[in-house]
Order: structure tokens, then C-alpha cells, then sequence
């Protein structure tokens, strides 16, 4: 991919999109619809799909080009994500590759970066899984239970996480412990810590990997941790503000999944809008009934409305400003424009909707996954009414 510095002018910066967005489009159409299809029906990984992905240099657009990436933005790396998802794949299934290694570059040691950023980058490893979530304490994160306590150079971690995704499929996994009892720190964020797991290494050695079966294919996965031992130099930044490493990634995976919704919402607007013009009923276009058209209309209405907000927050989070609440938003309304557009497209396509062979159930299952994960609509709405508009925490 040509190199571009995210200081570049406004002009070159979005003609220099404007050939990633082309590029992108001309590798996914190598891969149709029927290999996505496919790749459902079987629970397959698109192991091709993401090397070559890899290898044009897409998932390592914002590693700095130092350590082999391209050096780019959240604005380049987001056209990137909206024009995967706009072809009709699955961006699940590789999302993560491009951002989980945010905490790596801003909170790793040297020796870190060095050692695994230019792996990530030209894909010889693949640091795509985060492990977080629990099953008893879900969004409340600061509760959560599972505990790494140091023993001589190493930490032993023991717990439960659940629907960790692409773990299976990831060399790497940042995982979230608690090395301090919430009960012994002063503020509940305090005592968390992120460690690098080697997870070939630790699978089998005190890590269970139970794969769960769900509606959408993103291979996600139950974790068992019982005496799991993690050397303490794959720490990542200091003992016990593990919180802050992670919430420090937080907004350019929102603007990202944004993106991701703003694809969606794209691509089913396009079929639906298709659709509407070919299919013939009392001999005429349905889309010439105001009844099939309008709601059209307003579901791309919606999207474009959300992809303004997305490219709002790209470049505040480029420019290094404070972009929380615009990540925040842009996440929520475009993983609701997205929906919105993907039950239109269904209407649109009457009982056709739900034939497989016409893809839109598949996207619209994968796109519904938005307004619960990585954060829900709820959470959204508390950050927003909080911190936008100084209202009481409601939690
Ligand atoms: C397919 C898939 C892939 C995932 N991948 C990963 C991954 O790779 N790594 C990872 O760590 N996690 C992953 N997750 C987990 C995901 O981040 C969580 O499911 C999500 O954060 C919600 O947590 P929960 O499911 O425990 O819901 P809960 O916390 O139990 O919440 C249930 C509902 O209650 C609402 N709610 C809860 N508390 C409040 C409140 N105080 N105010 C208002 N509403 C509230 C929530 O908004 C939600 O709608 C994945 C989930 C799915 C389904």
C-alpha cells in the first residue's frame, strides 16, 4: 500500500482514501458472497481471506511504519472496515488484528514493540483475541474474577472468561486480570492488569479452550484458566492500571465497529434498493410503491447520517483530541442505522429474505451483534447522559 502520513492535507488525505476504499473493494471481490455463505454453513475461518488482507498491508494500517505497518489513521483504517463489511463479508472474523495491538503500541515496553509489532504487521502473528468478559460479571468489568498473582518472574492466572473471539485463530491474546482483590485498592479500576499470552504455549498448560456455539460465525470461545503461568515481562504496562490500558483502546475500536455498522448499512441498502427496482408484483417495481420505498430512503438516510459521526470521531482521534463521546455515538447510531437498514432490507425482499442464497439473513445476524458487543446500547447511552451531559452515574 503507497505510505501516507495521517498529517497530510485534507485534499490528499481523502483522495488517498479514496484509493484504499478501491483497493479493498477489488480484493473482496475475489471473494463473493457464496464464500461467506460458506463460511457460515461450515463455521469456517477465512484463513485466505485474511492472509491476503494481511499481506496488501490492510490490518497493519495503523501500526507505525516503523515497526512495518502503514503508519496511517482511524479515518484510513475505518474506510478499510466499511468497505470489507460493504462487500457482504464477515470483518469479524479480522476486526481485531488491526486494533487489540492500540495497546501494545501506546502501553508496551520497547522490547515489546519491537518484538512482536512488526510480527503483527506482516502477519506472522496474529494478536486478534481479547479476553475480558466473564460469565458472572459481564459489563460490570471492574468485578470481574479472574486473578493472575505473581510467583517468582511468572503470574498465575486462574478464572473463567467467555466469548473470547478468535482465539482459535490468534497466537496472541491480551487478557485482563485482577493481580489486586477490588476490596484492597482504593478505586475499583485499580488492581487490574493486561498480560500477553502466548496461547499456543499456555493451551493445554492451564488454559481450556471451549468454542461456543452461537447465531453468528465468530468463532468465540469459552476460557478455562487453572494455574495458567504467564512470565511477568509479558505484563503489559505497569501492575494494577490494567483498566487504563484497556479503556485507552476503547475509542478506535468504537470508531472502527462504527464503521464496520456504516458497511452494513451500506450493503443493505444497496440490495435493498436493487431489489426494489427488479422485482415485479401487480406488474410494476415494488419500489414504486412509496410504502416499499420510503422506508428505503430513511435507512439510508440513517447510515449516511452515522457515517458522518464516524468520520467526525476518525479524525478527532487522529488529530489526538478528546473523542470519547463522539466514538460512543458513532457506535450507537450506526449499529442502530444498520439494523435498521438490514430489517429493511429483509422487508424489501419478502419471503426471498430468508432463503440463504440470497446472504441478507447472514448479515443480518452478523450485524445485530453490534448493539450488544463490544459494548451495548445501554452502556453507550449511561456514558453519554454521565460524561456528555453531567447527569447522576446511574450504575
Ligand atoms: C459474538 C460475541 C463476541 C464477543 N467477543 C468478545 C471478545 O472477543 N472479548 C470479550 O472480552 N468479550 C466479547 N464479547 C462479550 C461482549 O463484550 C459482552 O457480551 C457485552 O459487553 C455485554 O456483556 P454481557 O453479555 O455480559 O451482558 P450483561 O452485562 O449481562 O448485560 C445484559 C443487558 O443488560 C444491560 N445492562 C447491564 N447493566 C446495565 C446498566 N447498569 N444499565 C443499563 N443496562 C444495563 C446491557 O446493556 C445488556 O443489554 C462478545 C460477545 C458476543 C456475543
Amino acid at each position: 500500500m503507497a505510505e501516507q502520513s495521517v498529517t497530510t492535507t485534507g485534499e490528499d488525505r481523502d483522495a488517498q482514501i479514496e484509493h484504499i476504499r478501491l483497493a479493498v473493494r477489488q480484493l473482496c471481490a475475489k471473494y463473493g458472497e457464496d464464500y461467506w455463505l460458506e463460511m457460515d454453513r461450515t463455521h469456517g475461518y477465512p484463513t485466505e481471506f485474511v492472509a491476503e488482507l494481511t499481506d496488501a498491508g490492510f490490518l497493519g494500517v495503523l501500526i507505525p511504519e516503523q515497526y512495518g505497518g502503514s503508519g496511517l489513521g482511524v479515518l484510513e483504517a475505518a474506510a478499510v472496515m466499511e468497505e470489507v463489511c460493504r462487500s457482504g463479508a464477515h470483518a469479524g472474523v479480522c476486526h481485531a488484528q488491526m486494533y487489540v495491538m492500540g495497546s501494545v503500541l501506546r502501553h508496551g515496553s520497547d522490547a515489546q514493540k519491537t518484538e512482536y509489532l512488526p510480527k503483527i504487521a506482516s502477519g506472522e502473528l496474529r494478536l486478534q483475541s481479547f479476553g475480558v468478559t466473564e460469565p458472572t460479571t459481564g459489563t460490570d468489568t471492574t468485578s470481574l474474577k479472574t486473578t493472575a498473582r505473581r510467583d517468582g518472574d511468572d503470574y498465575v492466572v486462574n478464572g473463567q472468561k467467555v466469548w473470547i473471539s478468535r482465539i482459535q485463530h490468534s497466537d496472541l491474546m491480551l487478557l485482563l486480570a485482577r493481580t489486586t482483590d477490588k476490596d484492597k485498592t482504593t478505586k475499583k479500576t485499580e488492581g487490574l492488569s493486561v498480560f500477553i499470552v502466548d496461547v499456543k504455549a499456555a493451551e493445554g498448560n492451564g488454559l481450556e479452550i471451549r468454542p461456543i456455539e452461537s447465531m453468528i460465525n465468530h468463532h468465540s470461545c469459552e476460557l478455562f484458566f487453572d494455574d495458567l503461568r504467564i512470565p511477568a515481562a509479558n505484563l503489559l504496562g505497569e501492575e494494577g492500571k490494567g483498566f487504563k490500558v484497556i479503556l485507552d483502546g476503547m475509542n478506535a475500536e468504537r470508531v472502527l465497529i462504527a464503521a464496520e455498522c456504516v458497511g452494513d448499512g451500506r450493503y443493505f441498502v444497496d440490495k435493498a434498493s436493487a431489489y426494489a427496482g427488479e422485482r415485479e408484483v401487480f406488474n410494476r417495481p415494488i419500489g414504486q410503491n412509496q410504502g416499499v420505498q420510503f422506508p428505503i430512503a430513511r435507512a439510508y438516510t440513517q447510515v449516511e447520517a452515522a457515517s458522518l459521526m464516524v468520520d467526525k470521531a476518525a479524525r478527532l482521534f487522529d488529530a489526538g483530541l478528546p473523542c470519547g463521546a463522539e466514538a460512543n455515538m458513532a457506535k450507537l447510531l450506526a449499529s442502530e442505522a444498520s439494523w435498521q437498514a438490514g430489517d429493511v432490507c429483509m422487508q424489501t425482499h419478502g419471503g426471498f429474505a430468508f432463503a440463504k442464497e440470497y446472504h441478507i439473513e447472514r448479515k443480518f445476524r452478523e450485524t445485530r451483534l453490534y448493539q450488544i458487543a463490544p459494548i451495548s446500547t445501554n452502556l453507550i447511552l449511561s456514558f453519554v447522559a454521565e460524561h456528555v451531559l453531567n447527569m447522576p452515574r446511574s450504575y
